[in-house]
Formats: structure tokens, C-alpha cells, sequence
């Protein structure tokens, strides 16, 4: 781990999990204890427009992994950041320093998603990803564990927020690394 920390001065963190189990909501908290810089990459997507695709079905845009690695690279390379997206299948292990994939209780993200006005078929969609653990799978097959921990963390309650958030402070004795101890 500490080798892993060498590459960078501040580490990156993947944020990931299925829409609405609160990967912005706990990021924002974290960057602002730890002075990260919270990268919402699927903000990055819509703003800088990195697509060449539109899903008609879901009414959303399928982002274009090559034109999204290009965007993150000079970000990645700095180090410091607490990038946030549900998918990480097409990121390099070797840029990140923990993983957190964060998880949520299949009513509770029903009831957030439909509070999302998000339309019926959607809200199904992701309720069938988190209950069959698409994100943490997706995570485990893009990141070897011998190279960057993975943390499965519950994000139901505020309660389970405050755990995490403390999980992930920097330690007193590697104050520029938030995995260290
Ligand atoms: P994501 O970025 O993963 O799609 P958000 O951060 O937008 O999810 O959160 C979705 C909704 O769930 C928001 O309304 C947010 O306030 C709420 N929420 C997120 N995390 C928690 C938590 N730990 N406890 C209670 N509510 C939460
Ligand atoms: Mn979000
Ligand atoms: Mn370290």
C-alpha cells in the first residue's frame, strides 16, 4: 500500500455503487473533511459531452469509455481525487488507492430512486443491479485486491454514512493517505 502511495502524492479513491446509493451524497462529505477534490464523472459526461451513443429506452446517454479515460487522465495523474461513478470496468487499478463500492437496502434505494422521479423500468433496472451486485462485481473484476482494497460499506442511514466517513478520514500518521494506518 504505502508503494502504491509513492506513485502519487494524495491519493485517488473510487466512489462506486448503483445510482442512488449515494456516491455524491458521501463524497461531497469526504471531500470537504479531507480536502479531495470530488470528480463526478457522470457531471463530466453530461457537461463535456462524453458520448457518441443515447440509450432511447432509458433516455440517458451511454458514455464513451475512451473519450472518459482522456478526460480523467491528467486528474488521475495529480492524484488527489475522489472520483464518483457506478461504473469502473474500463478504469486502470494502478490509478487508485482504495475502492469504496457503497450499498444500499433494495427498499431504501427504491424509495430514493422513485423520490428521483426516475421512470418504473429504471428504478427496476437498478434495484436488479444492486440485488445482484453488479458495482461490486464489476469493481472485484477491475481491481486486483494484491493491488488496491476494495470496501463494501452499507450506505442506508446517516448512521451508516457517519461510519464510513470516519472509516475513510486520513490517519495522524499518513496524514496525505486516506488508507493508511
Ligand atoms: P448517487 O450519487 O449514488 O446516485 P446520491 O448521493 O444522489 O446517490 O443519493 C441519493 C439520495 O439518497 C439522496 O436523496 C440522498 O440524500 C440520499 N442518501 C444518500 N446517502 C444516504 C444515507 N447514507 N442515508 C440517508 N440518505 C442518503
Ligand atoms: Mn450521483
Ligand atoms: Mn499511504
Amino acid at each position: 500500500i504505502e508503494q502504491m502511495c509513492a506513485k502519487r502524492q494524495r491519493p485517488n479513491l473510487l466512489i462506486t455503487g448503483t445510482p442512488g446509493v449515494g456516491k455524491t451524497t458521501f463524497c461531497e462529505a469526504l471531500a470537504s473533511r479531507s480536502g479531495l477534490q470530488h470528480v463526478e464523472v457522470s457531471k463530466l459526461v453530461r457537461e463535456k459531452r462524453l458520448y457518441r451513443e443515447w440509450d432511447d429506452e432509458l433516455d440517458c446517454s451511454i458514455f464513451d469509455e475512451e473519450m472518459v479515460q482522456d478526460a480523467l487522465e491528467p486528474l488521475l495523474e495529480r492524484g488527489g481525487c475522489l472520483l464518483d461513478f457506478h461504473s469502473s470496468s474500463f478504469l486502470d487499478e494502478n490509478d487508485f488507492d482504495l475502492v469504496i463500492v457503497l450499498r444500499a437496502d433494495t427498499s431504501v434505494l427504491y424509495d430514493r430512486l422513485e423520490k428521483r422521479h426516475y421512470p418504473e423500468s429504471k428504478i427496476k433496472q437498478n434495484v436488479e443491479a444492486e440485488i445482484f451486485q453488479s458495482c461490486l462485481d464489476e469493481a472485484q473484476e477491475a481491481f486486483e485486491e494484491t493491488t488496491v482494497s476494495i470496501w463494501e460499506l452499507q450506505h442506508d442511514t446517516e448512521e451508516h454514512m457517519e461510519d464510513a466517513l470516519e472509516r475513510a478520514q486520513p490517519s495522524p500518521q499518513h496524514a496525505n493517505c486516506l488508507h493508511c494506518s
